[in-house]
Parts: structure tokens; sequence; C-alpha cells
């Protein structure tokens, strides 16, 4: 009801006791029950309801008197109305105490609701007295919702211990602290500090309970997750099988502040000062190290190892010099090779990584990760060890090609001699001997042979390394020598040679004889191309420019052609389709021309003839305009 209610309720009951007193024979006894009008007015709460109701029930009590009676001498009715005030006047006192101590109450409990923490009151029977603000947004209940409910039923509290010992323990010491889990009015789980205080009565017999209880649900899961972190760390640390060396850092940071001098190269000043990088190594302290770590330096447990770097660093080591800037500049991460000193002595090359955090209060935990590559290592030397040894097989292959081109090469020239030799003793065997063509064949021979010399003399030059002549060489004369060379073989078997070369083509710079070779090569192939074969056999060599750095040869011939499953292989080291043929011509003639800058090819149409394509590079200085 409202408070308008209370008062009007009040009021009406007054004036009917009012009524009733003065209308009726009772005589004031019937003004007891004004108490209860002032009853009435207290219920609003409300200090000046229960004064104004006192007053006006006190002065309809004399009214009625006054009414009623004279002022007599003390008569009994005067008694009755003297006994209705003073009963009047007791109970408004009693009244506006308790009013006094519901409103100081009140405060507490508005006090209460300004708590962070869910409180709420129950009595020794467990049923919710009081609920405060916290409580009605964490749990989800309002006020009105949880007022009357059993508090273990409504939240479904589990507790770390029987419910029983925890209301004995509460009962005996009048506190009880611990965590519980509760469940909300939505059905989330709440991780709670919960701590009860136990209030006595005046009799000192236990009453209500008190209990606060703060969320812990998030401070839980972070310190859940903080634990399983560490686990997971000390798993991966103990179970990794690259060795990890906690280290703190912090004594070695206050060293390097304190050389901090403006301008210093910190890198040279370490090289100048063994003394201090020897110090600083001492500085490094080691904290812990896993067991791959122990196993690598040959300890049987971490303890060998909790003291600094410098034992097991080497004698020799650069590598903690490099690791000292990276740090004093800031740097994250660290890299680096070097050799670990085994407690045994023995040293191990390992790879190394070192973590700096980023903040210098996190210098106790510099952690360096270590990987043995011993294993790299020898498999490193095996793979030098192995590759030394094709180098080898390499050059023993190389000779045994340089003595197939050898024999190739000088096989030509030989025939030629043979050749000039036989067609000289025909003219010697003639009946008139013709001393004239004697002399031209002889001196074809000669020409042969020194030819023959000279190829194995560049062959030589070739085995021994020496850099192949670099002369200037003007291209036609090149290939009138070659055609020269080639002409009486050609003429044997009946093969028309056709040069084209442009006029004043620009100088190559390279080795006459090789280039020689290269032309005599694809002409003498050509040749044995259409050795044998019907219809017209012709060679056309054509020499031009082909652009302002290239000159272009071409030898072209109109013999079968190649056969296109041939062509991958035509250029190929012993490929041939020749009976005794060595199948190196074409070999040494790329390798020759590409050792000068250009390139060999070939197009064929078969049945058409095939034509080479050679490329050079012709000399800068003398390019045509
Ligand atoms: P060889 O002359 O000892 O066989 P080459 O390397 O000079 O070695 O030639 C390889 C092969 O290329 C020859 O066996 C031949 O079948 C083919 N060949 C070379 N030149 C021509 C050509 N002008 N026409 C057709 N085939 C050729």
């Amino acid at each position: 009801m409202s408070r308008v209610g209370w008062r009007l309720w009040s009021a009406v009951l007054a004036f009917v006791v009012f009524m009733i007193d003065v209308l009726t024979p009772l005589e004031g006894a019937v003004a007891v029950l004004y108490v209860v009008a002032i009853l009435l007015a207290a219920r609003t709460n409300r200090r000046n309801d229960i004064i104004v109701a006192a007053g006006g029930c006190s002065t309809l009590t004399i009214v009625a008197f006054l009414l009623s009676h004279d002022l007599e001498a003390f008569t009994s009715p005067t008694l009755r109305a003297l006994m209705s005030l003073a009963a009047i006047g007791i109970t408004t006192l009693l009244v506006l105490q308790n009013h006094a101590s519901t409103t100081r109450l009140a405060a507490q409990a508005r006090l209460l609701n300004l708590s962070h923490d869910m409180i709420f009151v129950r009595d020794r029977g467990g049923i919710i007295t009081f609920w405060n603000n916290t409580a009605e947004q964490t749990y989800g209940w309002s006020v009105d919702e949880a007022l009357g409910q059993l508090a273990d039923r409504l939240l479904r509290t589990s507790y770390p211990d029987r419910r029983e010992a925890i209301e004995a323990s509460l009962l005996d010491t009048g506190r009880w602290e611990g965590r519980v889990q509760q469940r909300t009015k939505a059905g989330a789980v709440l991780t709670v500090d919960a701590r009860w205080a136990l209030q006595y009565d005046h009799l000192g017999k236990p009453g209500a309970v008190l209990e606060t209880h703060t969320d812990v649900t998030d401070r839980v899961a972070a310190h859940n997750a903080l634990v399983q972190s560490e686990h997971r760390y000390r798993r991966m640390f103990d179970a990794s099988r690259i060795g990890v060396v906690e280290e703190d850092w912090s004594e070695l940071r206050a060293a390097l502040d304190s050389l901090r001098i403006e301008g210093l190269d910190l890198r040279d000043h370490l090289t100048k000062n063994p003394d201090f990088v020897a110090h600083a190594r001492r500085l490094a302290r080691i904290t812990d190290v896993n067991p791959a770590m122990q196993k690598m330096a040959g300890a049987s447990g971490s303890a060998a190892f909790i003291e600094n770097v410098h034992r097991l660093l080497g004698d020799h080591d650069r590598s903690f010099v490099d690791a000292l800037v990276a740090f004093a500049k800031g740097q994250q991460f660290h890299e680096g090779e070097t050799e670990l000193v085994r407690l045994d002595g023995r040293k191990v090359p390992v790879l190394f990584t070192i973590t700096f955090p980023p903040d210098p209060d996190g210098d106790h935990n510099v952690l360096v990760f270590v990987v043995d590559i011993t294993e790299r290592r020898h498999a490193q030397d095996a793979l030098l060890a192995a590759q030394a040894e094709l180098a080898h097989a390499a050059r023993v292959a190389t000779l045994g090609e340089l003595s197939a081109s050898i024999a190739h090469e000088v096989n030509q020239p030989l025939a030629a001699i043979v050749t000039s030799g036989e067609a000289g003793l025909r003219w010697l065997r003639r009946d008139v001997p013709d001393l004239k063509e004697v002399a031209t064949t002889i001196g074809h021979v000669v020409a042969q042979g020194r030819r023959a010399s000279e190829i194995v003399t560049r062959i030589r030059t070739f085995l021994k390394k020496a850099p192949p002549q670099q002369d200037m060489l003007e291209i036609g004369e090149v290939i009138e020598e070659a055609t020269a060379l080639v002409a009486r073989e050609l003429a044997k078997d009946d093969v028309a040679l056709t040069v084209e070369a442009q006029q004043g083509l620009p100088p190559v710079r390279g080795d006459r004889i090789q280039l020689q070779q290269v032309l005599v090569n694809l002409l003498v192939n050509a040749g044995q191309a259409m050795s044998g074969r019907p219809g017209s056999r012709t060679v056309t060599l054509r020499a031009g420019i082909l652009d302002s750095e290239t000159l272009a040869i071409t030898v072209q011939d109109s013999g079968p052609g190649i056969n296109p499953d041939d062509l991958p292989r035509l250029f190929d080291p012993f490929f041939t389709r020749k009976e005794g043929g060595m199948g190196m011509g074409l070999a040494i003639c790329r390798t020759t021309v590409e050792a000068h800058g250009g390139q060999l090819s070939v197009t064929s149409t078969p049945g058409s003839g095939a034509i080479f394509h050679l490329t050079l590079p012709h000399s800068k200085q003398h390019t045509l305009p």
C-alpha cells in the first residue's frame, strides 16, 4: 500500500475511535486503540507521519475527554484518559526508535549495494533475506526473484568440500572462505571467491549468514591459460631436440650501459678490449638448460651449467662479440655459428639463435637455441670430397674427349697429306715425271703437315689451359684459308663450292686456327653428306653482317639433310651416323664458337640439305658505319 493509503487508514481509524469515544458510554477506554492508528502511520516509514499521528491522537483523546467530562477531580475516566495518553506516548517512542534503527539498517544496506562483490544474506536455513545490486547484475535474478529462495538451490553452488563440513566450520569459527562455482540465471558458470560471516543474536545464538562473493572467473581463466602456457613451454623446453639455454643478461646490460660513451664504436671497443669481453661472458649467467643441451655438452644434469656462458665458449670464439653488439643495438634476434666446448673439452660446431626480450626488465630471460651441426659439417665435407672426385673424373673424361678430338682434327690433314702424296707419286711415276706438279704436291704435303702440327699445338695449349689466341682476324681471310684446305677433298667428291662473302666485313677477335677448323669441319661434313649421291652436289658458304654486333656465316649443302630425330643430339660429343665416324667434329665446333662468344645451330629440311648457322661477335672498334 502507498504512503497516502497508510496515512488515510490511520486517519480514518483515529476518527472512528474518536467518534466511539465521544458517542458511546465507554468513557475513554476505547482511546487505547489510537495506538493502532499510530502503528498504521508508522508503516509509511516517515518520522513526521509518526509524530503527526501521535500528536493528532493525543489531541483527539483530550478533546473527547473534555467533551464527555468536565474538569473534575481525579476520577476514573480521567485516569483512563491519562492511561490512553501514556499508551500513545510509549507507542510513539517505540515506533520512533524502530524507525531510527530501520533507517540506519537501510543506510547500511545501501552501502552494501555500492560493493563490487555479490553480497547476500541468508538465514540458517539457507533462505535469502538480502540481495545486493551486484548480485542482481551478476547472477541475473532481481531482488524480488531472489528473496525467499534457497541460496544453494538458486545458484546451484558446488563446493570444494562437503557442504556439512563447511557449515560446521562456519559454526565453529564464525567464518568460512573458499572458492566455489555457481551458475547465473543465464546458465553461465562462475568461479567465485566466497567469504562468509556468521551473525550472532544478542543471546549469542547463531543467526543470519552474510555471504560475500567475488567473481574471479576471468582471473582464474587467465591464470589457467598462463599455467597451461608455462606447461607447454616446459614441454617444449624438456622435449625439444634443439638445445635451449635460459640466461640472465641483466648484469650484462648494466656493464654495457656503463660503457656508453658518445660516439663509441662498440664492436671496435670490444675487439680492442678482450678483457671486457671475457668479463661480459662471465656476466651472462645461465639459469637453466634443457636435456638436449645437456646431452650436447656432455653433462649429466643441468646443475653442471648453472654458472655463465664463459665456460661454454672456446677461447677463439668471435660470436659473443657479435651477440653483444646485437644486444646493445636493441635487436630482438641474433643468429650465429660457433664452437661449443663440451665438459670433456671436445668441441662441437653449433648454430645458435638468441632471442632478447624487448624490454630491459626481461633481461633475465634471454633464450638461446642451439643446434649441433657436427653431422651437417660431416655431410658438407663428404660433399666437398665428392665434388673434388667428380671434378677429377670430369678432367679425366675431358682428356679422353681431347684425345678423341686430336685424332679427329689431325685425321683430316693426314688424309690430305696422303692424297697429295699419292698425287705426287703419280706425277713422278709418269714416263716423263712432271717435276713442277711433284713440287706443287710436295708443297701441299708440307702445308698439311704444318697444319697437323699446328692443330696438335693448339690442342696442347688447350690442355695446358693456356688462353687461346686473341688476334684480330679478317674473317674473309679465314674463309679463304679454310676453303683452300678442303678444296681438293671437295673436288674429289665432285662437290661445287660457292663462297658469297660481303666485302669489307669487320674483323673478329679470336684464334685463326680454331676458327679455320670450324669452317673446315662444316665443309668436310657437307661434302661427306653428299658423297656418292646422285644429282648436283653444291656447298654454299655465305658471310655477312647480321646486326651491329654480329657476323653471320652459313654453310648450306644440297645433301640429304638431317633426320629430325637426330637434331637434338647432333652437337653431342660422340654422336655420329657415319661408319668409322667419331662424332667429335660438331661438338668441338660448337664449343669453339661459343668460346668466341658466338653460336652454332642447324636447320634442315630432310631431302633438301642442311644449313649450319654460325654467328660471331665482331670487334666494335672496327664496326663499319
Ligand atoms: P662425324 O663427322 O665424326 O660423324 P660430326 O660431329 O662432325 O661427327 O657429325 C655428327 C653427325 O652429324 C654426322 O655423323 C652426320 O650424321 C651429321 N651431319 C653433320 N653434318 C651434316 C650435314 N651437312 N648433312 C647431313 N648430316 C650431317
